[in-house]
């Protein structure tokens, strides 16, 4: 059983809609804090709206107050009212596995959030069991510039000063990042996966988009460590990302997916690494095991179209 604590996105392709797919293609039952709705589609986000206080928080305790939730997964809470709010609960030991996705900026350079990024750091790093910023979030975060992977690497060491026990950050942004300043639009989650580890497994029924679906048969691998990872990955064509975890650098590789289809990959990987956590999966194998289930799903709807825009992941 997982939480996930997050905004709405009326276009299905991130947010709540891609956590609790996300959940149920792990065979995981997902429940479910609406912070925020959007009005959104491929093309980007028309309108949005925080939901107040008092009906989050009746939310969290309609949810908390009855299941047994074993994993939490948070993404949009639009500003620092509901992070605060959300890290009561957490600090009140209500949020068990938290995986926090600081979600800033959508791929189509919308803000989702309104407040001090570095109050994320400080309500919710000492509650995270793994933060999972992209280049820019890390940038944003941190207020310094991560063009390669060795500033991955300081990021994501300054980054668990402030008590998460891992951070993951994903390289998808890399070249975009090093090619100008934070940019509003554009962004790329990319493909990440377990370094050499990625399964394939991937049979989710249908390949027509929206078509009936069946969990993944991958079990997810451990990662490897710092030096075998980037050979691996070699220069080109790869995704590099870096995950500090328990005291210990790791890297994870994978091949880029060429898609435009990129809309709620971050959702996406927070969700499975939630989900993971849910199904009791060690925190390194959670970690490399999502990222092997979002290379699938940037796969597996590389060719859709669903909108004018950068279309959803096959979650
Ligand atoms: N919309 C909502 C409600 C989200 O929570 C997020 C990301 O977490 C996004 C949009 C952005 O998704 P993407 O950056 O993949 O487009």
């Amino acid at each position: 059983m997982a939480l996930t604590i997050a905004g709405s996105d009326s276009g299905g392709g991130a947010g709540i809609q891609a956590d609790l797919h996300t959940f149920a293609a792990h065979r995981v039952h997902g429940t479910s804090v609406v912070t925020a709705i959007t009005a959104q589609n491929t093309r980007g986000v028309t309108a949005a709206e925080s939901v107040g206080v008092d009906l989050v928080r009746a939310q969290l305790d309609a949810v908390l107050g009855d299941f047994s939730v074993v994993a939490v997964k948070t993404g949009m809470l639009g500003g620092e009212a509901l992070l605060a709010l959300v890290a009561q609960y957490g600090e009140a030991g209500r949020l068990p596995n938290l995986v926090v996705d600081p979600v800033m900026v959508t791929t189509t350079g919308d803000s989702l959030f309104s407040g001090d990024p570095a109050a994320y750091l400080a309500r919710l790093g000492p509650l995270a069991t793994v933060l999972t910023p992209n280049l820019i979030e890390a940038r944003q975060l941190l207020g310094r510039e991560i063009t390669t992977v060795d500033d991955m690497r300081e990021a994501a060491r300054a980054l668990a000063t402030y008590g998460p026990r891992a951070v993951l950050v994903k390289g998808g942004h890399r070249e975009e990042a090093a090619s100008g300043p934070a940019p509003s639009g554009g962004l790329h989650e990319d493909a990440l996966a377990s370094g050499g580890h990625r399964e394939h497994g991937g049979t989710r029924g249908s390949d027509e988009p929206g078509g009936a679906r069946s969990g993944r048969g991958e079990t997810g691998g451990a990662p490897r460590s710092s030096g075998e990872a980037a050979s691996a990955a070699g220069d080109s064509g790869s995704a590099i990302d870096v995950l500090w975890c328990d005291g210990q650098m790791l890297e994870l590789a994978a091949p880029r997916v060429a898609t435009r289809n990129d809309h709620g990959t971050g959702c996406t990987l927070a969700s499975a690494i939630a989900a993971r956590l849910a199904l009791g999966h060690p925190l390194p194998q959670a970690v490399s095991g999502a990222k092997a289930y979002v290379t699938e799903a940037l796969r597996a709807a590389a060719d859709w179209r669903l909108g004018l825009g950068p279309g959803p992941v096959d979650h």
